[in-house]
């Protein structure tokens, strides 16, 4: 197993964007805490929430005095094929894996368990992936935890069964939302619900000045002068870029100016995300004011800042999201911000108060336009959204969370 390098970061840093009672709440809750052994267990360090979320976490968790360490799984190409079948299925895909692809998913749980290495007082285990791990493995660890970070409040339910059995072992598990929590599973002891949160000092997040966000925007072909709708998120059909697409294009008749950004990322572990790159690509017909963009195009942490923070209207119109990082992004950044009705995103969104929330391409379009016409409204909804961001969705939050369960779980 690879173990990845997160840096440093420091807790006091945050105390005049969290305050001053939270950064207390976590130092005494740390007090106890101290040397602690934890690992963080994931299939890939690079691409989605996942990834994002330990990049702030684990450095915040060992300047509070943790031992914290970060481990990503072994996999073939065939494994990660089988994984993403498995995601999509859980998240309600009727098509699951086969017989062959069941056993090779055992076998890499195997072979990870058997390379687990060194004894933790807490093993964090991210989404199913990894998740037969503590089977093999058990004895490395005094707790275990599973981390689960997509919806699964209507699986497909040949695999969640397959599941289920692997997840009741563990000591604990935490999902972002009650109805994510599978029927059979909700009697479990140690169910906590965790929704995630965003790094305000990760170069993602950090203030930019508008000059600088347009200074970088302009370098990728974006036309600073005019309106720019902006979607940030892994090529997915779940994240429906082609609504997107289709959306503008009714914001074009009434706003012909209006320019859409598609940005996302490729991750190691989702070799579909190519497949549907290519498509989504197609949709666009070659439309100069339609940028799709990928981190092939230098586009890193800072570029997506530049782009959240220059767009003068985010959309997250996803179908299926299971929380859904992009919208606290870009609610943080003061932006608008219209997003799917679905999973975690009216946590996130108050409709009307904070962003709107849209149900399909139509509706998603006229709130747009009523957005793009009324900067003023924009401005209501983008200030809104960053005071409910701050509230909820900043990591000191989520680690405060963490080291509550850790309590809790007499780590
Ligand atoms: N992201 C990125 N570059 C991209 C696309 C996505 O850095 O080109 C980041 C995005 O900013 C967010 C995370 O990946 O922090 C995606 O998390 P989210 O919860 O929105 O969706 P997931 O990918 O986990 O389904």
């Amino acid at each position: 197993m690879q173990e990845v390098a997160v840096g440093h970061k420091s807790l006091a840093d945050y105390t005049h964007l969290a305050g001053r009672g939270r950064i207390e709440e976590i130092r005494e809750l740390a007090a106890e805490l101290q040397g602690k052994r934890v690992l963080h267990l994931s299939a890939t360090a690079f691409g989605g929430g996942v990834s994002e979320i330990l990049f702030t976490l684990i450095p915040l968790m060992n300047d509070v005095g943790l031992d914290t360490h970060w481990r990503v799984i072994m996999g073939k190409e065939e494994f990660f094929n089988a994984t993403k079948l498995l995601h999509n299925s859980l998240q309600g895909d009727p098509n699951s894996l086969s017989a062959e692809q069941w056993e090779l998913f055992d076998e890499y749980q195997r072979l990870n368990g058997e390379a687990l290495e060194d004894d933790w007082d807490v093993i964090i285990v991210h989404d199913p992936q990894p998740v037969g791990i503590r089977r093999i493995a058990a004895e490395h660890s005094g707790k275990w935890i599973w981390r689960c970070h997509i919806d699964l409040s209507t699986p497909n339910p040949e695999p969640i069964e397959r599941l289920e059995p692997l997840i009741a072992e563990y000591d604990a598990s935490v999902w972002h939302m009650e109805k994510y929590v599978p029927t059979h599973l909700k009697d479990l002891d140690g169910i906590r619900i965790v929704p995630p949160a965003i790094d305000p000092l990760s170069p993602k997040n950090m203030a930019l000045s508008p000059e600088d966000a347009s200074f970088v925007c302009d370098q990728f072909g974006i036309d600073v002068e005019r309106p720019l709708i902006c979607q940030v998120s892994r090529f997915d059909p779940w994240k429906d870029p082609i609504g997107v697409i289709d959306a503008y294009r009714q914001v074009r008749e009434q706003i012909p100016e209006a320019q859409l950004a598609l940005v996302g990322s490729m991750a190691s572990d989702d070799p579909e995300g190519w497949e549907f790159f290519q498509s989504t690509y197609e949709h666009a017909d070659s439309d100069p004011d339609i940028k799709i963009l990928n981190n092939l195009n230098n586009v890193g942490a800072i570029e997506v800042n530049a782009f959240q923070s220059q767009a003068d209207l985010i959309l997250q119109k996803s179908i299926r999201e299971g929380f859904g990082l992009t919208v606290s992004e870009g609610l943080w950044k003061s932006r608008p911000v219209i997003a799917g009705n679905v999973g975690g995103i009216p946590l996130q969104i108050v409709d009307g108060e904070s962003g709107f929330l849209v149900d399909s391409p139509e509706q998603c379009a006229e709130r747009s336009v009523e957005i793009l016409k009324d900067p003023e409204l924009g401005k209501r909804l983008g200030k809104a959204g960053k005071e409910r961001t701050r509230e909820r969705f900043l990591t000191p939050r989520l680690l405060a969370d963490w080291l509550r369960i850790f309590h809790d779980l007499d780590v």
